[in-house]
């Protein structure tokens, strides 16, 4: 399943990191086997059609340099994942110090903020720096795709004959709290294969997510055709009808009036 994503650093933070910097990062997560591609999530960077006027060639450098509020307005299908700094995020997320994946009314995912102050290891994460990177990338991605958070898997580990203290973590658990948060099982910084049932997908809330907003203006575009056609197809059924009806009349009256004339040139000759 293709999940399209863009990435872009908030203008707040261009002098501390530039936005290939953080591409480069994260498409190295999104693209990682061991990470969402082993639960069949291939992961494809954003590329602007047409519709925004941009060449396929030009694309990619411009992409880079779109303004915050252009990348917003891409389509909803879009992963938006964004570095802001601690301010901004924590204003954003409404949660202070944490990165977020935030969703609108109907609870489509809107985007992703990742906070700068932790991912420069302001959080209480003990991972080493690039396997957080790879831990809240592949977090909130994992609510973006419709997970939830989760409990140390301490009944697979057991299952599995792994001591509590060696469980790996979910990664829908809560790393940058600290690994008492999430004890007694291990960080972890990517999802558990397939196998292990804990950090599954549901394809079909995915397919819902990812489906092209375009496809819908389509069908709505149809839909609205086909209702313009039947109120044009009722509008003339009436006017037949009157036309129908007014005939009828017209024709009655006639008879009528040349019966009368009739009878009275009848009377008249008698
Ligand atoms: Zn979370």
């Amino acid at each position: 399943m293709n999940v399209q994503y863009i990435t872009k650093v908030g203008e707040e933070l261009q002098n501390q990191i530039k936005d290939e910097e953080f591409k480069r990062i994260v498409k190295s997560v999104l693209e990682d086997p061991t990470g969402w591609p082993q639960h069949k999530i291939n992961f494809i960077e954003y590329i602007p059609s047409q519709e925004a006027s941009l060449s396929q060639d030009a694309s990619l450098s411009q992409v880079a340099s779109l303004p915050l509020s252009q990348v917003a307005a891409l389509p909803p299908h879009v992963c938006k994942i964004y570095l802001r700094d601690g301010e901004n995020s924590n204003k954003i997320c409404g949660m202070r110090g944490l990165s977020c994946a935030r969703f609108n009314k109907d609870g489509r995912p809107l985007d992703i903020i990742i906070n700068y102050k932790n991912w420069m290891g302001g959080s209480r994460s003990e991972l080493p720096l690039d396997q957080y990177h790879k831990y809240v990338i592949n977090h909130e991605v994992g609510h973006w795709l419709g997970l939830d958070h989760s409990k140390c898997p301490l009944e697979e580990c057991k299952k599995r004959g792994i001591a509590p203290e060696n469980c790996p973590a979910s990664i829908m658990q809560q790393m940058s709290k600290g690994p008492n948060h999430i004890g007694p099982c291990k960080e972890s910084c990517t999802p558990l294969p397939p196998d292990w049932g804990v950090d599954n997908l549901d394809y079909d809330e995915i397919k819902q997510i990812t489906a092209f907003e375009k496809d819908n203006k389509i069908n709505e575009n149809t839909s609205n055709f086909a209702i313009i056609q039947l109120a044009i197809y009722i509008l003339i059924l009436i006017m037949v009808i009157i036309l129908l009806v007014y005939t009828i009349i017209t024709n009655k009256k006639k008879n009528t009036t040349n019966t009368t004339k009739y009878n009275l040139k009848n009377k008249f000759i008698y």
